[in-house]
């Protein structure tokens, strides 16, 4: 398997630390806001990424956090009058329910920097220790960068150009030694949140999140470290200092970095206010249609968000689930077996699941998997005949699944809960709450709730939504 390694700049056959397993980790948003559809490209990709490595056998723990403290997030909680507590829990509940109905599975483990403050101040004191930072008189703690060897060879730049590009920050920087230096802590300003510290009440950098707790859940040396292009410098390049330094060990083997999800050809960013959420995305279409729309490019292009772009995506992913419905209706058929030279029919398809895994297999090319994919669907659809067997539609139904779960493509069609279901399951609670069994009506409502239906007491009685 090969993949595009930021830091070599070439692609490299994958070889992990420890056999059959991979173990990743992925910068996760910062939650003062729903999570734009930018913020959804590396989400639904680097998912992908992992699902084809649980396909290929190799067990996955793939760590990605919440910022949940950060100027932003404090920002908006003076603006709401809440706390950053608040707004961060909120914000993480709503990106984890867009992660789900775009089929982004949870992570192995979603770390939330405010709880992990320890592990940073560890980290910090330890760097101290090492000479590779220093405090502040005003208690900020700043990364000696140039003490760091290999500053640089993440974003391929030379640590002298660096400087010259950076005058700005020479003047404001006047409690650092050299205008590289970087913050891993800072004092507390007037009503936001803080910690106790050795150096000052405060809370930390943003790099050094990442830095933590990649260590504490993955260990000092990963597999794979991801994320947006944007993040390739600074906020990757410190990482690999903070960790580095501070682990005396190389940090991740291979950094892979998506490119931006533009609008009009412009970058899609909260600051420039041109972005649309997941949300406002849901709107209009079922986002299986935007994880098709990402995925049907590759990652390392940028990508221009259009309406005629979307619209191709639904038409696509509609003629996959057509397909599938077909195949669907041929399995209602009784029981049966592959009739004569339908094995041959079925072995057919091994051609175009070698053709994805080579397109998988050659730095996670997703679009021209999905061509793979199309050209099962047109297989598929000339072999399929009223004649056929049950058991031919299943075998196709069975490659086109594996194929589809792969991509995070859903082709399995929800249950229709029935109206007279749910009429039944009211009246199952009625009764129970009229002979005082409390406990199975609740027990109904929640069965209801699970199937996707909100229950209403009035005074006129129970009424009835979906979800
Ligand atoms: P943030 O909340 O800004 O830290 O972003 C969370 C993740 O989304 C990071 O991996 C960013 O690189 C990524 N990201 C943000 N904007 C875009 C975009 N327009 N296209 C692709 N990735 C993005
Ligand atoms: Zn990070």
């Amino acid at each position: 398997m090969k993949l595009y390694n930021t830091l070599t700049k070439r692609e490299e056959e994958f070889k992990p630390i420890e056999e059959g397993k991979v173990r990743m980790y992925v910068c996760g948003p910062t939650v003062y806001n729903l999570i734009h559809i930018g913020n959804a490209r590396p989400m639904i990709l680097f998912d992908t990424v992992r699902r084809y490595f649980e396909y290929k056998g190799y067990e996955v723990t793939y760590v990605s956090n919440f910022t949940d403290v950060d100027d932003k997030i404090i920002a908006k909680a003076i603006e709401e009058g809440s706390t950053s507590e608040e707004v961060a829990e909120r914000y993480i509940e709503e990106c984890k329910k867009d992660m789900a109905a775009m089929n982004v599975r949870p992570a192995t483990i979603h770390p939330r920097a405010t709880q992990e403050i320890d592990g940073m101040i560890e980290m910090i004191q330890t760097l101290i220790d090492k000479g590779y930072a220093y405090a502040a008189d005003d208690g900020t703690v700043y990364f000696r960068t140039r003490q760091f060897d290999g500053y640089g060879k993440l974003s391929h730049k030379n640590i002298d150009d660096l400087e010259g590009g950076h005058r700005s920050i020479q003047v404001t920087g006047d409690l650092k030694e050299d205008p590289l230096d970087f913050v891993l802590w800072k004092p507390k300003k007037e009503g936001e949140p803080y910690w106790e510290s050795p150096w000052c009440q405060g809370r930390p950098g943003w790099h050094i999140e990442c830095s933590v707790m990649s260590k504490k859940y993955l260990g000092d040396e990963i597999d794979i470290h991801a994320g947006g292009e944007d993040l390739v410098f600074p906020h990757h390049e410190n990482e690999i200092a903070q960790s580095e330094a501070a682990n005396g060990k190389p940090f991740a083997h291979y950094w892979m970095h998506n490119a931006f999800l533009n609008i009009d050809n412009k970058k899609m960013s909260k600051s420039l206010g041109n972005f649309f959420t997941v949300r406002d995305i849901q709107e209009k279409y079922d986002l299986q249609v935007l994880r098709f729309f990402m995925i049907s490019a590759h990652y390392r292009s940028p990508l221009n968000f259009s309406d005629e772009l979307m619209e191709a995506a639904k038409n696509g992913l509609e003629r996959i689930l057509n397909a599938a419905d077909m195949l669907r209706r041929h399995m209602e058929k009784p029981e049966d077996a592959l009739l004569d030279g339908e094995a041959d029919v079925l072995a057919g398809t091994d051609a175009f699941v070698k053709k994805f895994e080579a397109s998988m297999e050659d730095d996670f090319n997703t679009a021209d998997a999905v061509s793979a994919v199309f050209e099962l669907v047109k297989y598929i659809n000339t072999q399929v005949t009223e004649d056929s067997s049950r058991a031919l539609a299943e075998g196709f139904y069975q490659k086109l699944l594996m194929l589809c779960d792969i991509l995070g493509i859903i082709i399995e069609r929800k249950e229709e809960v029935l109206d007279e279901e749910i009429e039944a399951l009211i009246a199952a609670r009625q009764e129970a709450r009229k002979a005082k069994d409390f406990a199975k009506a609740d027990e109904i409502r929640d069965q209801l709730k699970d199937m996707g239906i909100l229950l209403k007491d009035t005074r006129e009685g129970v009424t009835w939504t979906r979800a």
